[in-house]
């Protein structure tokens, strides 16, 4: 049984509530018992002083690539998980683009198994749209639901076969399942490596133009308008493709959509060094996109903040030339610090933007219980110091990889504890 704490003194970050409301808040029987000022002490197994420091509910990541089965070398549920953790995050969902690709009742099995042992926050699985991700035949949705899979996607390659996606769909609308879509037409993708644009003209990159990623959002949403689905498009990163959502979403389409750190941050002028840090799928786009990305997450076009968590070994992602390399950069342990130091810090939206997105959008979608720093609440928590701050050392990560472009970096603000059901999870001195 997890023991009583009371945090004093807390600034509580909650999704609708601009403002930060300072409380103490108990924590009992692995729930929050009681939020408010003055609360005695008499009784309690542990005091946390948290005067200037932010309470936030632990976030909630839809997007993460674990790499187990198979890929164990680049990261696993374990490492994963004590990665999200050490970012603040306590519920995380994998992508089946495993080895084998997660596409039969039995794997999804396997995975939450492995999950219930190994990994101390929960940990959730999507299951594949097509077999082994080939895009031919139709997974067995319906014994993936039973197993436990909480939404389908083929991420890492986009379903090709309108025809099957649209089956596809018909059966996640049966089975109450979110489709979510990596959106990406492969023949105007090539072997391209970065965005088409000016950059990639300048260093004779083969490049992935905007197109390919906005055409294949247009006909998803027209297939989830056919067929009634609940459709959630991937990382998003291109302002038309957003614009073609936010019609969409005004048309009445059940259609929800992500958008990761990386793609509000970066963009293609980042490459220039050919830094491999700086490669992954989509690409990194203009400095113009970034500006209408954060507009769209700001005005609520995004429904949900996800990292596309993506680990790789040091040898792939340095020892390789950039057209070579493999996409993708982690991001479970640097989210919450780059959107606080980048975005939340210099005032550009509020932590209740934060949460909203990053912990109360992405539970509804799987709907989830939520979690809130409010009564009766699970303690999933996170302590975090506004004053502190984070330096991104290989030391720092929990991930087996630190493919980051935040490699070495320092940033405003520290996740100094994280409870998840009540238990201490992390507390960093
Ligand atoms: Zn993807």
């Amino acid at each position: 049984m997890s023991a009583t704490i009371l945090f004093k003194n807390a600034s509580i970050a909650s999704a609708g509530q601009k403002e930060l409301a300072v409380a103490d808040v108990l924590i009992e029987k692995g729930r929050i018992k009681s939020v408010a000022p003055g609360l005695g002490e008499d009784k309690v197994g542990r005091v946390v002083e948290a005067a200037g420091k932010v309470l936030l509910p632990g976030l909630f990541d839809l997007h993460v690539h674990l790499r187990e089965p198979g890929q164990t070398g680049k990261e696993d549920i374990s490492s994963g998980s004590e990665a999200a953790i050490n970012g603040g995050v306590t519920g995380i969902v994998a992508m089946p683009n495993t080895s084998p690709a997660i596409d039969s009742a039995g794997l999804v099995h396997s995975v939450l198994d492995i999950a219930q042992r190994k990994a101390r926050i929960p940990v959730y699985t999507t299951g594949c749209i097509t077999k082994e991700r080939a895009g031919k035949e139709m997974a067995p949705i319906a014994g993936m639901k039973s197993a436990g899979a909480v939404m389908l996607t083929d991420d890492g390659s986009p379903v090709c076969n309108p025809q099957l996606l649209r089956h596809a769909m018909e059966y996640a609308r049966e089975f109450d399942l979110p489709l979510a879509s990596h959106c990406e037409t492969m023949e105007l993708s090539g072997h391209g490596a970065m965005n088409e644009g000016r950059v990639s003209y300048q260093l004779g990159i083969p490049a992935i133009p905007a197109i390919s990623e906005e055409i294949c959002i247009a006909r998803d949403i027209q297939i989830a308008e056919y067929t009634g689905a609940h459709l959630h498009i991937q990382h998003v990163t291109t302002a038309r493709g957003m614009e073609i959502i936010r019609r969409a979403k005004n048309d009445g389409v059940h259609v929800t959509c992500e958008v990761s750190p990386h793609h509000l941050i970066f963009n293609e002028e980042h490459v220039i060094d050919y830094d491999t840090h700086f490669k992954m799928n989509p690409p990194l786009r203009t400095p113009e996109d970034n500006e209408r990305l954060l507009a769209g997450l700001i005005e609520g076009v995004f429904d949900v903040i996800a990292t596309d968590h993506a680990p790789h070994t040091d040898f792939e992602k340095r020892q390789q030339d950039f057209a070579s390399a493999p996409f993708g950069i982690t991001g479970l342990e640097t989210a919450l610090p780059s959107l606080f130091h980048y975005y939340i810090k210099p005032g550009v939206f509020g932590w209740d933007l934060l949460v909203e997105r990053y912990v109360a959008q992405p539970r509804n979608i799987l709907q989830l219980e939520q979690v809130a720093v409010t009564e009766t609440s699970v303690a999933d928590l996170v302590l975090f110091d506004p004053e502190g701050t984070t330096t991104f050392s290989r030391e720092f990560m929990r991930s087996k990889a630190c493919n980051t472009p935040l490699l070495d970096q320092t940033l405003d603000g520290s996740v100094d504890m994280v409870l998840g059901g009540g238990d201490i999870l992390l507390e960093r001195d």
